[in-house]
């Protein structure tokens, strides 16, 4: 891909490889920014210059981007080598250097930021547009969630007339911002979180709910009917025709059974046979950490990352029914440093069950079980979680600073 390079981009993706080398071997992380951006200040359409002639699909929304990028790339390795951000370094200089490392790669697979949609669309120019979900997060207070869908659906009008959009048909949200395409593909990926979608993006009005369909009382959005879907028994993607598609993921949870049907549908478009590509994400056994399993003093412990309250629901969906649960909560500056959203999550699943709370904001969690109900016992740090419950499997929940605490506890485990 990159034999049609301008000199100065050569130079640029010279330069960008030895930053981010230089930044790995001084040990501060996997060098993908600051490689990108040192690529970019030498040749400012890097990103452009080294997507040219590939095959990309960006992926985005609020939860499932990560594991949903890597069930994709798996997917499409079927056919070929694809080029990805697999730290989740999903800005363009992510972007760039996930190109530049991977210049022979025909394929790309990209996780991109919600806010960096628009500018990804126009430097990028993608075959396929994926559109998870849209719900509250705190690193998006400044902008709240209809307003980021409005801003897709005018940059989707104005930039992906080339791109085929597989998006959410369970998600109101996402279906406003990707009703303007002309070629959409849907899928029923389910919405675990409907508090930011009770009311019409596009009218304000009351949205109706009878089971999983939706629809506007006023202006009639309604939800598309899905080609994809989560087989209602069993673990399986239905496929267009109505064909299934057996799923063995490692992963855990509905959440993550409907990633796996964006992935096919992705695949799909990308000329991969989905029977060929199923089987594929079963090769995936955690992401950044997500879901990784480790043993501790006869313990193990599967650590599911939840940075927002669409993300604890859905991690309550994932564990198992009886192990001990580890809730870890933080308040530092990317976990934003109002913990109310805790009000907006339901705990009372967790009732009847041993549960033990630590992180930062450890009181916080304490006094939001109380509210619920469910009896908990509170510790200072992982370790003293570790040492509070028997033997045997456990779960532990945590949201983003927490869950990398807990990571580096356990040596940065991947
Ligand atoms: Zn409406």
């Amino acid at each position: 891909m990159s034999a049609n390079l301008t000199p100065r981009a050569k130079f640029a993706t010279t330069l960008l490889r030895t930053a981010a080398a230089l930044s790995r071997a001084t040990g501060r992380g996997d060098g993908s920014v600051i490689g990108g951006r040192v690529g970019l200040i030498v040749e400012p359409r890097l990103l452009e210059l080294l997507a040219e002639g590939r095959h990309v699909v960006l992926i985005s929304g609020t939860n499932g981007k990560t594991t949903t990028t890597r069930f994709t790339t798996a997917a499409i390795e079927a056919i070929g080598k694809v080029a990805t951000n697999s730290f989740g370094a999903n800005m363009p200089t992510g972007h760039t250097t996930a190109l530049a490392k991977a210049p022979k790669a025909e394929y790309a697979a990209l996780e991109c930021d919600e806010h960096y949609l628009g500018q990804l669309l126009d430097a990028a120019s993608p075959k396929v547009v994926a559109l998870l979900n849209l719900s509250r997060d705190q690193l998006d207070r400044a902008m709240e969630v209809t307003a980021l869908a409005a801003k897709w659906r005018q940059t989707l009008q104005t930039s992906a007339g080339q791109s085929t959009i597989v998006a959410n048909a369970d998600d109101p949200l996402i279906v406003w911002a990707a009703s303007v395409c002309q070629r959409v593909v849907w899928v029923a990926a389910g919405q675990s979180w409907t508090a930011d979608s009770a009311i019409c993006p596009n009218c304000g009005a009351h949205l109706d709910r009878f089971g999983e369909f939706w629809r506007c009382t006023n202006c009639g959005l309604n939800r598309p009917s899905p080609q994809w879907s989560v087989a209602q028994e069993g673990e399986a993607v239905v496929g267009p025709d109505g064909r299934r598609y057996e799923l063995n993921l490692q992963l855990p949870g509905r959440v993550n059974r409907a990633n796996a049907a964006t992935a096919l549908a992705i695949a799909s478009l990308f000329g991969v046979d989905p029977g060929q590509a199923a089987p594929r994400l079963s090769e995936v056994a955690s992401v950044a950490g997500r879901y990784a399993k480790v043993e501790r003093e006869g313990r193990q412990l599967r650590l599911l990352l939840a940075k927002n309250p669409a993300g604890w629901l859905e991690s309550f969906d994932m564990i198992e029914p009886n192990p001990p649960v580890v809730l870890s909560l933080n308040a530092r500056e990317v976990d934003g440093f109002d913990t109310s959203w805790i009000y907006d999550v339901d705990f009372t699943s967790l009732a009847g069950r041993k549960v033990v709370v630590t992180g930062d904001r450890r009181t916080d969690l304490a006094v939001r079980l109380e509210v619920d109900g469910v009896d908990f016992i509170v510790v200072d740090d992982i370790r003293a979680a570790i040492a509070a419950v028997p033997p045997g499997p456990v779960e532990v929940v945590a949201n983003y600073t927490a869950f990398q605490d807990i990571r580096a506890e356990f040596n940065r485990v991947n």
